[in-house]
């Protein structure tokens, strides 16, 4: 009898537990993921650098379709020939985002850490100046980084720093620093003189790309790059840029986003405060965050906590 007491003891025990057991495995696997703001499950980077006269057509062009664009500047190149002037920056980019192509445009990684930083500071402080804004982004002149250069910017308020190593896919990049975009403008077509058939082939893989991007049903983040004055030169390339623009643009699934708007944005779903069971979930930061709890769509608002209700 005492056995069988005992019996019964454990198997209340057992099935207890178990039932604990599950409960918790059912809580624990609450699934977050961010959605873009506005809710939106695509965002468009487009990157253009170097500040060259041709960024007047382009931002005319990215206006017209109501495109947003980050653009690399080399402070010390402007106003001189083929360059915008410096008068002209705030006004051309209002709206854009202004960001750091180093002062001189060197190869960073040719230089000492102390040159490193003082392209980097004078080209941040120059373009701060030009804006009367805060320039927190760069793109690395020629891509070219290493962990010297990398090392060395930490500590100089730039949040993101873009390379030219197309990853042809859409995911967000874990390191901020290491900002591999999707893919350059038109891929590597018109990279080789004379070759029309590997720009047919590059051209058709851009297009490839865009489409991938229009349709895919996950998280997804199409980063192009490239220069304004790439356009001028042989082939339709301007007309090949509005025929991607009006692709792209004015589309409700996709947030049209500067790259720093995007890092602010990102940094403030990850800093989001989530309780163990994941019910509670608050933002401290000052943007609406987007985010969805096992496949089903939430807002918080800027400040706001979010409780989920129920077991
Ligand atoms: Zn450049």
């Amino acid at each position: 009898m005492k056995n069988i007491i005992s019996l019964i003891a454990f198997l209340f025990a057992v099935t207890f537990l178990a039932a604990q057991a599950n409960n918790a495995i059912a809580t624990s696997s609450i699934k977050i993921e961010m959605l873009f703001p506005e809710g939106k499950s695509k965002a468009l980077i487009l990157s253009f650098d170097d500040g060259t006269v041709s960024d007047r057509r382009l931002v005319k062009l990215m206006n017209d379709y109501g495109l947003k664009g980050t653009f690399h500047l080399n402070s010390n190149k402007l106003g001189t020939k083929g360059y915008l002037t410096k008068e002209e920056i705030k006004s051309l980019f209002k709206d854009h985002e202004v960001s750091v192509h180093s002062a001189n445009h060197p190869a960073l990684t040719a230089l000492s850490k102390i040159d490193i930083i003082y392209e980097v500071v004078e080209d941040r402080k120059e373009l701060e100046r030009l804006t009367g804004d805060l320039v927190r982004g760069m793109a690395y002149p020629f891509g070219n980084n290493n962990d010297l250069v990398i090392d060395a910017i930490k500590g100089l308020g730039i949040e993101y720093a873009r390379t030219v190593k197309d990853s042809y896919n859409f995911m967000i990049p874990e390191d901020f620093l290491r900002w591999d975009p999707s893919i350059h403008q038109f891929g590597k077509a018109y990279f080789i003189a004379n070759d029309s058939i590997n720009d047919k082939k590059e051209m058709a893989g851009f297009y490839k790309l865009v489409a991938d991007f229009l349709k895919s049903n996950s998280l997804a983040l199409l980063d192009v790059w490239g220069h304004s004055w790439e356009n001028d030169g042989v082939g339709n390339r301007w007309g090949e840029m509005e025929n991607f623009f009006k692709l792209v643009s004015k589309r409700s699934d996709i947030n049209y986003t500067t790259q720093i708007a995007l890092v602010d944005y990102i940094n403030a779903f990850k800093n989001l405060k989530i309780s163990i069971d994941k019910k509670v979930i608050s933002n401290l930061s000052s943007m609406d965050v987007y985010l969805k709890l096992d496949d089903k769509p939430y807002k918080i608002l800027a400040g706001a906590q979010l409780s989920i209700k129920g077991n």
